[in-house]
């Protein structure tokens, strides 16, 4: 059946703001100012303060943000790096990159994310940085997880890919994801949050050194023109996505607040169905919902989304698959701390439905009205 509603809509996300997209699209030609220049600075400066650090270093994508924040700790070959199963690869990916090793965390059944105690109890003497991520649009309970950290001197890098605008409550002020850690890194890929159209990442952080060490490493390792202190990778954001970058950021919280309302329709009128747990909102955070990703019991998963493709509804299963069980990973250095049941667990259950920020309350009636079909 033809589809009735997209996973995520950018057609009309971007129809809304054209003109302004193509004006700035057409500078961008006009100019000829393709790499670095006047956009790229103003779209790290609007970043930086939107998210509540004193530096961003925009870069090619989120994973290579997470191996040039890796790259930035200088830990010694082989040093371990906690992070959890259940994520995206690119997390466990750039542990590796960067010569060091994944030490898996299991994450709670609620939050989707990885918490404190299980994150103190991962800790070894080996245990040098995690990488915690901020999964679906919500953070991680930072306040808690940072007191670990200071405790061990574990050094925390934020995965906030899918969790731009994010806040959480640390020492009574809501902080933003990706300013509570030592670095925070991001993605643009155009399903995130904050999408550009192609791929593009940043780095945040408020230490001084970091900042000028990843911006020329993330430029050759070079600070002046053809000299090499280091060696780097290449990896820049585009002055054209900065550009669309720029013009996507004067919406961003009116982004935000229209995921937050599909996600409380959702809620609302999926609160009497049996066969389903919906996401939880931990107090005192800000949930960004990238994705409403339900957890359906029983083994009925599959034929869910079955079901519901057959009525012209796309979903998707974030992640059908942990990462420590992956042969690239199985085959590469790394330690499972504990046991990852909720991970195992999560892979089976999980069903992520339409997200976006052009979802009516009509098209989520009839979507959630299949499901109440399909237990009935
Ligand atoms: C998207 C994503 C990344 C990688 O971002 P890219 O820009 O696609 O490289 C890393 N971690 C998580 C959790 C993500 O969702």
């Amino acid at each position: 059946m033809q589809k009735i509603v997209e996973m995520c809509d950018l057609k009309r996300q971007t129809a809304k703001i054209r003109s302004e997209i193509d004006a700035s699209i057409n500078e961008s030609i006009e100019s000829t100012a393709f790499i670095k220049g006047a956009k790229v600075a103003e779209f790290e400066k609007n970043a930086a303060a939107y998210i509540g650090t004193k530096h961003c270093i925009s870069v090619g994508n989120g994973t290579d943000a997470l191996y040039i924040a890796l790259m930035m700790l200088n830990l010694a070959p082989g040093s371990e790096v906690i992070t959890p199963s259940f994520t995206f690869v690119a997390t466990a990916e750039a542990i590796l990159r960067a010569g060091l090793k994944p030490v898996f965390v299991d994450v709670s059944d609620s939050s989707f994310n990885i918490e404190a105690d299980a994150f103190e109890a991962a800790i070894t003497p080996d245990t040098k940085a995690a990488i915690i991520v901020h999964l679906f649009g919500q953070s991680a309970e930072m306040d808690s997880i940072m007191k670990v950290a200071k405790r061990h001197s574990v050094d925390i890098i934020e995965d906030f890919c899918q969790s731009f605008g994010a806040a959480y409550d640390v020492d009574g002020k809501m902080k933003k994801a990706g300013s509570i850690g030592k670095i925070g890194c991001t993605s643009f890929f155009p399903s995130k949050n904050l999408g550009c159209f192609g791929d593009g990442g940043a780095i945040f952080t408020d230490d001084d050194t970091i900042a000028d060490n990843a911006r020329a490493f993330a430029n050759h390792g070079m600070r002046v023109k053809y000299t090499y202190d280091s060696v780097g990778v290449n990896s820049r954001l585009d002055a054209m996505q900065a550009g669309i970058l720029n013009v996507k950021m004067k919406y961003v919280d009116s982004y935000l607040e229209a995921r937050r309302k599909a996600a409380s329709t959702y809620r609302k009128m999926l609160s009497e169905v049996d066969g389903i747990i919906v996401p939880s909102e931990k107090e005192g955070c800000l949930h960004t919902y990238n994705q409403f990703t339900i957890r359906v019991k029983d083994g009925k998963r599959d034929e869910l989304k079955a079901f519901l493709e057959e009525n012209g509804i796309p979903s998707m299963i974030y992640y059908p698959y942990p990462i420590h069980q992956q042969k690239a990973y199985l085959e590469s250095p790394h330690r499972i701390a504990g046991n990852l049941c909720n991970t195992e667990k999560l892979c089976k259950e999980v069903l992520s439905l339409p997200m976006h920020t052009e979802l009516e309350e009509g098209i989520i009636e009839t979507i959630t009205s299949k499901i109440k079909r399909f237990f009935e």
